[in-house]
């Protein structure tokens, strides 16, 4: 449809109004004018008939002179509207018809009904032709009739031609005048109204800045104008502030994204991120068939570090580390820091095996040199778990529980090792999950009990037991401690075989004590997690202020546990010591070499481990090791205690270098109580002792 502007429609409204008007005017003139020109035209037809006929009366008195008559009538030549003029004689019967000569096309007959002649009398008017009908004589002395028709129709077309010329030129004239009128008029209101519709329209649409809008009228639209500038100027405002809002918003939307996908302190990709380009990765892996490997990589002793160096230096040694590692990878690999001292490497796109071992090679060659912090020198190594996407069936969370796995399996074997992650690792993490979904109940079942192993001194007298877990699994047979209490440490259910083993222990203690007059030292092992674990850590409190008998327990943890968390660990153990507990540092040799912090610790006794004492007969490197420990140990005031004895030899070889106090198979396995009981161990001869029982 076409769209008309306001201008335009308002002009057209105007001509249309113009022209009515005119046309209105126009008619009611010339109706008037046709209705004047009518009645004049038969006043003065009646008047000339009437004169005409009393000019015939003469010649129509006696018998019609015919003659006369025409020479009357003849006078109408000079009246160019008369068609003819009939005479009729006293009894209506024709004598004369006059037949005005520039009119021939037309004949009375045609024009005058038979009836007009024989109709009333008088002038009227039929259709444009005049009729007028006059008696000749008096009324009462009638000699005849006079019968004159007129055609009015070529006067009245000429004068309405006339009137036509002139008027209606006149109108368009004047309508035209007003129309441009009219248009000027508007145009100098609407012009301004449509100039301020279009900047509304740009301003919607966005076309142009919000800028001002100039009208100097002081009318309405001059006000209108204002106002809209105003808004303008409002929202313009509004518009710079919500810019500025904006744009502070965007800026901490990019720092909310930085700090969601990004670690703060290494600028590393973090777990979230790391998670997602996994899962890019391993579909674009599993699409091209090609082989992923991740690395889940965990620093060893960062604990320590942090302890003891504080966070400071720990956090230092984190950047330091990741920058290490930023150079070792390659462009296309991805490495991303998952917290802590957990960092992955996402290695795509493998052709061969070498590549992964090249990075571990480099990995263990950079981190042969040590770290500068500060005024520490600190060395470091990671322990990693590699794992191969077709291993996890391309599934993220599978890939990275099997590195994380294989990770811990390094993480046992030592520092700076790795492990290739293997499906028996798996299943061994099924059967830790197993296990220790059934520890509660296997506690409540009574499937747990204790056994014990004497220790014996010098001369074979048992001076104390290690209360020594066992369990009977119903479906898994019996299982080892060592795989039920890493399965239980790892499910965070430790504590509560070390709630049953103190308790059972405790009351073993007033067994002994009451029914056989022995008051015997029961060793009780902590784990790791319970020197962390507060509740554990009261349950013991309370434990033993109930029993009185903190002198004789001992608790015996091993010395990773001790300096993984030293100073909670040394708060604890000296709060124990300072109850009359004594602590032996079990399984001694097998973690930190470094001997030095041995001052540092609240113990007692020293547990040499099995191994050194394994080795001595056939090393003498491990007999000099198992001597300096000795003599250090003597030096600082602690017992030792050689664990596994298992032969003559090693016995004697120990007892010439001094060691206190022996545990292992050559005395005593570990058996039930009542058995030791049944076999009357502790009543036995000192000088039988140095026997296998
Ligand atoms: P451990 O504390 O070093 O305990 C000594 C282990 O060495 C015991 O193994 C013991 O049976 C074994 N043993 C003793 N003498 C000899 C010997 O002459 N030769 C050989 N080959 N082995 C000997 P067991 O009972 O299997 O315990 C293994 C580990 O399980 C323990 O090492 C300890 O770390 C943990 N454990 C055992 N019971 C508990 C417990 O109640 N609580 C906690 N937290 N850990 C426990
Ligand atoms: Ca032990
Ligand atoms: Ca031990």
């Amino acid at each position: 449809m076409i769209k008309i502007g306001l201008t335009m429609r308002v002009v057209l409204v105007t001509l249309g109004a113009v022209i009515m008007t005119a046309f209105a005017v126009h008619s009611l003139s010339f109706n008037e004018h046709k209705a004047l020109y009518t009645r004049t035209a038969l006043l003065n037809l009646d008047a000339l008939s009437e004169n005409l006929s009393h000019s015939l009366l003469p010649a129509m008195s006696n018998n019609p002179d015919i003659p006369s008559i025409a020479t009357t009538l003849l006078q109408l030549d000079r009246l160019e509207t008369i068609l003819f003029a009939i005479v009729l004689d006293q009894q209506g019967t024709e004598v004369f018809r006059y037949v005005n000569q520039s009119h021939h096309s037309q004949s009375s007959e045609e024009i005058i009904p038979n009836t007009i002649m024989h109709s009333e009398y008088g002038t009227f008017l039929q259709e444009y032709i005049a009729i007028s009908r006059k008696i000749i004589g008096e009324e009462q002395y009638k000699v005849g009739t006079l019968v004159v028709v007129t055609d009015l129709k070529p006067p009245m077309i000429l004068a309405n031609n006339l009137y036509g010329e002139k008027v209606i030129p006149l109108l368009i004239v004047l309508a035209g005048v007003i129309s441009i009128f009219a248009y000027l008029m508007q145009n100098r209101v609407l012009l301004r109204l449509k100039k301020l519709t279009q900047h509304v329209a740009n301003i919607r649409e966005k076309q142009i800045e919000l800028s001002k809008y100039t009208d100097s009228g002081d009318d309405e639209i001059g006000l209108l104008s204002k106002g809209i500038n105003d808004f303008v100027e409002r929202i313009n405002i509004n518009n710079d502030k919500l810019e500025r809002q904006y744009s502070q918003l965007e800026k901490r939307q990019r720092e909310l994204e930085y700090l969601a996908n990004y670690d703060v302190l290494t600028g590393l990709a973090n777990r979230k991120l790391v998670q997602e380009l996994l899962k890019n990765y391993l579909e674009k892996s599993s699409r091209d068939n090609s082989e992923l490997v991740l690395l889940f990589m965990d620093l060893d002793d960062f604990k320590n570090v942090n302890d003891t160096l504080g966070h400071e230096v720990g956090d230092k040694l984190i950047v330091a580390v990741s920058n290490r590692l930023k150079m070792i990878v390659r462009k296309a690999d991805v490495l991303a820091r998952l917290g802590g001292d957990e960092f992955l490497i996402v290695l795509p796109d493998l052709e061969s095996l070498e590549a992964v071992m090249a990075i571990l090679a480099r990995i263990k060659e950079s981190f042969n040199k040590s770290f500068s912090l500060d005024e520490y020198e600190v060395s470091s190594s990671f322990s990693i778990g590699l794992a191969t996407a077709s291993n996890a069936n391309y599934n993220p969370e599978t890939l990275l529980r099997n590195a994380d796995l294989a990770m811990y399996q390094a993480k046992r074997q030592g520092k700076g090792q790795y492990v290739f992650f293997e499906h028996a690792l798996h299943l061994k993490v099924i059967r830790a999950q197993e296990i220790a979904m059934s520890i509660k109940g296997g506690l409540k079942n009574n499937e747990l009990y204790l056994v014990y192993q004497p220790k014996v001194n010098g001369k074979g007298r048992i001076v104390g037991l290690e209360a020594l877990v066992r369990w009977e699994h119903p479906n898994l047979g019996p299982l080892s401690p060592v795989e039920f209490i890493e399965a239980a440490e790892r499910a965070g259910l430790v504590s509560h075989i070390t709630e049953f083993v103190l308790k059972t222990a405790i009351s073993d203690i007033l067994t002994l004590k009451s029914m056989h007059n022995l008051s015997l030292s029961i060793s009780i092992n902590l784990s790791a997690h319970d020197v962390k674990d507060n509740l554990i850590r009261e349950l013991i409190r309370s434990e033993l202020t109930k029993s009185a008998l903190n002198n004789n327990i001992e608790f015996e943890i091993t010395e990773t546990a001790y300096l993984e968390d030293f100073i909670d660990v040394e708060t604890f153990m000296s709060e124990l010591q300072s109850i009359g507990c004594s602590v032996a540092l079990d399984d001694f040799g097998t973690g930190y070499s470094s001997l030095s912090y041995l001052t540092k610790l609240s113990i007692q006794t020293l547990k040499v481990d099995r191994q050194f004492i394994v080795n001595m007969e056939k090393s003498n490197k491990d007999m000099a090791v198992v001597q300096t420990i000795i003599l250090l140990a003597k030096s600082l005031g602690l017992v030792v205690c050689a664990e596994g004895v298992e032969t003559k030899e090693q016995f004697d070889m120990l007892e010439r270098i001094s060691c206190d106090i022996y545990q292992g198979y050559y005395f005593y396995k570990p058996k039930k109580l009542t058995e030791l009981l049944a076999e009357n161990v502790f009543s036995i001869n000192e000088l039988n002792k140095s026997k296998n029982v």
